[in-house]
């Protein structure tokens, strides 16, 4: 197992007081593996790849849990520790490519200085491995393109460069939150292609955070689907999209363009997510859900089996069982 967490809580102090936005979240990446990890924003989605990279602010406290990264305890590990594991271990791609780059040094220069800190090579080495680096996130001309400032470069090319960046040491594991939302969707489609070549030549594990069930569909092998900081079903991709097991789930399929009618809006699931200030006693998702019945409302469904490889935390499907 490269990746395993297990009944995460975390809380947010504000000034409201204090917002439980993880509850109980248990996840696990395997070598090789693709996760997906898909809901609305506000889902806790974000805040789960920001305490495995230990980079949750510090008004954030991890109440209870555990997450174990090759077999070692991340929550023990001071923020010195936490940094040499980011970017060398632990590569890690953001929705916004600028945040990710020097903004006043070339290409070629950050890649190469990248490469230096983690493999034993001369300056002259570390250039060529970066040009190298450029041509296999699909870069044409990498020559040229080293020699550029990320500012003279399209949002596609700044993702790809962060891509390379990321895959630099090389790491063991790729979070990427949201890689591909400021993009447009030819663009979106190539970045995603890339990760999962890498994916499949390097054997690195992906940890794949998006709003966009077409995505999952293309890209992971397995599939978590979070509400309101609750993960609510898990299970391989194919199963769960073509049988959904959570209402929630199922909405959000729902909510998907219709490929046979383009043109159609996407559509919105009526509805808000919850304030997790004032979170509803029972199911998180039971406002919004056309199968909601008495007991949902009272007594939380605990997330379990449904079957081989599969779990849902749904009333429903304790019936079913
Ligand atoms: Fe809907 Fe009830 Fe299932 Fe929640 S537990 S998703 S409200 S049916
Ligand atoms: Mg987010």
């Amino acid at each position: 197992m490269v990746l395993e967490m297990k009944d995460l809580c975390v809380d947010f102090t504000g000034m409201r007081g204090k917002v439980r936005a993880l509850r109980n979240v248990s996840l696990s990446i395997e070598k090789g593996e693709v996760l997906g990890v898909v809901g609305e924003s506000g889902s806790g989605k974000s805040v789960t790849a920001l305490s495995i990279l230990g980079l949750l602010g510090s008004n954030a406290n991890i109440s209870t849990g555990e997450i174990s990264y090759l077999g070692q305890n991340l929550l023990t590990l001071g923020p010195k520790e936490m940094q040499s594991l980011r970017g060398k271990k632990i590569g890690m791609v953001f929705q916004e490519p600028m945040t990710a780059l020097h903004p006043t040094m070339k290409v070629g220069n950050q890649l190469a200085e990248v490469i230096k800190r983690h493999r034993s090579v001369t300056k002259r080495q570390a250039y060529k491995l970066a040009v190298e680096a450029l041509k296999e996130v699909h870069i044409h001309d990498p020559e040229l393109v080293a020699k550029k400032y990320p500012f003279e470069l399209s949002g596609g090319m700044r993702q790809r460069i962060v891509i390379a960046l990321a895959m630099s040491a090389p790491p063991d594991l790729l979070i990427a939150d949201e890689p591909t939302t400021a993009l447009d969707v030819t663009i979106q489609k190539e970045i995603l292609q890339l990760i999962k070549e890498l994916n499949h030549k390097r054997g690195t594990s992906v940890l794949l955070i998006t709003h966009d069930l077409g995505v999952v569909s293309n890209v992971c092998d397995r599939v978590m689907v979070m509400y309101a900081g609750e993960v609510v079903e898990e299970g391989k991709t194919e199963e769960v999209l073509n049988a959904p097991s959570h209402p929630y789930t199922e909405a959000l399929l729902h909510a998907l363009p219709d490929l046979a009618d383009p043109g159609e809006p996407l559509k919105a699931i009526p509805g808000e997510v919850p304030d997790l200030q004032n979170r509803p006693a029972g199911c998180a998702f039971a406002s919004r859900c056309p199968k909601a019945m008495d007991i949902c409302g009272i007594s939380v469904p605990a997330l379990e089996p449904v079957s081989n490889n599969r779990s849902a935390a749904c009333w429903l499907r304790r019936d079913i069982r």
